[in-house]
């Protein structure tokens, strides 16, 4: 009735609605810190930009090719208009890039702790997933990488920074890695925390204009707090960029979502405040964690990943309290996404009572 592969999936678990939660829970009030959600909110360029939109064009089509948001990214960053493909979330772009490669048999290299979408998505294509640990410090390990490579190698993903543990890889490091690989195989860089990173020149974006094989992945549901809106692209060269373009869903952005994107992008006063914010409340966050004795790992994200001894007993006292952390990633792991200052407070308080009178 339904493909081999299909059968024994785990599946993506979806957040649950936070009004269902305060129900079960009987609270007022609910903070999630669960899912990387930008905690401020989005640009207001955004809200205005819609208001402005023509309820009178809803019978018609979007633009397939996202013209205006496609002219804007491509200026920014110097790329080829050509050269971006838009999804509907990177979700989407992270399926399409599966069902374009992946056969049956092909093998897949993914880090051992990383977004789960990634070994979904390959799964359902029947590709067999070979996992490579991070190395002790939660980084993750090229060198380990190369060594699982084979004929059968058709993809590896290196999420960077590295959700959930929020390590971080310079693009040198990244771009000695792509020498060593064949170009047959495709290397995917999912940047989708890289506004988060304290650097200008984080980004691989323009190595692609080196690279064939290799794609850049990027969303406005992070740092520009688009996350209802569903806009993610990829970036990469012909001929890969041409068949899944040929292979995507022709109307797969709505006018909604595109003009959300581009006031959101022209933004950058916003990305820059927010993300300012989030560097100052992380450094915090790894100040109270040292202080408390809690194993993290070093996060260049809008989130951090922490050990603690009862990881579920303290994911119960804090929701129980207002606050949704992220469980069940690793055992004795919990990761929180950086809040606005005072949610990050009101957690660091309720954390360090938890942990003196358990
Ligand atoms: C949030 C996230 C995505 C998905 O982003 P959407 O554009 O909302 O689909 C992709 N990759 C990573 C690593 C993420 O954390």
């Amino acid at each position: 009735m339904v493909k081999e592969s299909v059968k024994h999936l785990n599946p993506y678990i979806p957040e649950q609605t936070l009004d269902d939660l305060k129900a079960q829970y009987g609270l007022k009030r609910l903070i999630r810190l669960s899912a990387n959600e930008n905690a401020f909110g989005t640009s207001s360029e955004v809200a205005k930009a819609l208001e402005k939109w023509h309820f009178a064009d809803a019978n018609l089509y979007p633009d397939s090719n996202a013209e205006k948001l496609r002219q804007s990214i491509s200026v920014r960053f110097g790329i080829d208009a050509t050269h971006l493909l838009f999804g509907n979330g990177l979700d989407e772009v992270i399926e399409l890039l599966c069902r374009v490669i992946l056969e049956p048999g092909d093998e897949v290299i993914e880090p051992d702790l990383t977004f789960s979408e990634y070994q979904l998505h390959s799964q359902i294509e029947g590709a067999k997933i070979k996992r490579v640990s991070l190395d002790d410090a939660g980084y993750l390990n090229l060198a380990a990488i190369k060594k699982q490579l084979t004929h059968q190698t058709k993809m590896i993903w290196l999420c960077n920074p590295n959700n959930p543990t929020g390590t971080f890889l310079g693009p040198k490091t990244i771009q000695s890695f792509l020498e060593d690989v064949p170009k047959d195989v495709t290397v995917i860089v999912d940047e989708a925390y890289i506004d988060f990173v304290d650097d200008r020149h984080a980004s691989v974006i323009q190595l692609t204009k080196q690279f064939d094989n290799l794609v850049v992945l990027r969303t406005f549901s992070k740092a520009y707090g688009l996350a209802n809106f569903r806009v993610g692209y990829a970036i990469c060269n012909p001929p890969l960029m041409n068949y899944l373009q040929a292979a995507r869903l022709p109307y797969n952005l709505s006018t909604f979502a595109e003009v959300a994107a581009t006031a959101a992008f022209q933004d950058t006063e916003f990305v820059k405040r927010v993300v300012k914010t989030v560097v100052e409340e992380r450094t915090k966050w790894q100040h109270f964690l040292t202080k408390q004795k809690l194993p993290f790992y070093e996060s260049a994200a809008n989130f951090i990943f922490f050990k603690v001894d009862n990881a579920d007993g303290l994911h119960d006292y804090l929701l129980r309290n207002g606050y949704l952390v992220r469980n069940g990633l690793k055992a004795g792991w919990l990761r929180i996404s950086i809040g606005k200052p005072e949610d990050n407070s009101a957690v660091q308080k309720l954390m360090a009572d938890y942990l003196t009178t358990r």
